[in-house]
């Protein structure tokens, strides 16, 4: 069911935001990660994001989960994970505005798992956002795809420390990319030097701060789901 904006999110100029990759991004991709003790947060996030949040964009997590579709793990465990993905955040004194996850497997055909667009369209309709001046930031071909498909500017960031993996789509991630980063911090001041020309124009800086404190959106398909969770 379409959910309706709460008015905290309602914002008379449309905003910019920075969509985030979870896995191998935000934190080590540890495949289908359903302990949230495992968790690890990728070094220079913490920064990042405070430095992303004080240029005034909003901080939106979109990833695929399809270990739920997959029967690895259940939306709970993936609420789990994202409450704790952000007490750790707390702890490096950043944060994210909400989180928005796909949960189904590839042959679903759905149009959330990225390189889909819905739920990147779906966070514009609920947080007001021009996408076009909008940036994705990710480890994976997919995330560039999907950022293209919208004319957002796209990060690449192939995982630290995995840089084995995925090696057969580096090729067009690395031409496809607006930027390229070898780290999370270094994609931050690419995208900040990037956009730093526009940097005036309204609705850039001094959002008043979305959400309240400790607490935080999950939402999946077709908005079905907000539930607040304690910090
Ligand atoms: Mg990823
Ligand atoms: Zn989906």
């Amino acid at each position: 069911m379409p959910a309706s904006s709460p008015p905290d999110r309602a914002s008379p100029t449309p905003r910019r935001a920075v969509f985030l990759d979870r896995d191998g991004t935000l934190n080590v991709d540890l495949h289908y990660l359903k302990d949230p003790e495992r968790l690890e947060l990728h070094r220079g996030v913490g920064e990042g994001l405070r430095r992303l949040k004080g240029a005034g964009y909003l901080l939106l997590v979109v990833t695929n989960q399809s270990g739920v579709a997959r029967g690895l793990y259940t939306v709970k465990d993936v609420e789990a994970i994202h409450a704790r993905l952000l007490q750790r955040l707390t702890a490096e004194g950043a944060s994210v505005d909400g989180f928005y996850y796909c949960p189904h497997a590839p042959e679903e055909g759905c149009a959330c798992r990225k390189p889909g667009v819905a739920l990147f369209q779906q966070a514009a309709r609920e947080w007001n956002l021009d996408l076009a001046r909008c940036v994705v930031l990710g480890d994976r071909y997919l995330d560039v795809e999907a950022g293209r498909r919208l004319g957002m500017l796209t990060a690449y960031v192939p995982e630290p420390g995995s840089e084995g993996e995925y090696a057969e789509e580096r090729p067009r991630a690395l031409a496809e990319a607006d930027l390229v980063a070898a780290s999370f911090l270094e994609a931050v001041e690419g995208i900040l030097q990037r956009v730093g020309k526009d940097s005036d124009l309204p609705g850039d800086v001094s959002v008043p701060h979305a959400g309240r404190a400790g607490s935080m959106d999950q939402r999946t398909a077709g908005g079905t789901r907000k539930d607040s969770l304690a910090g």
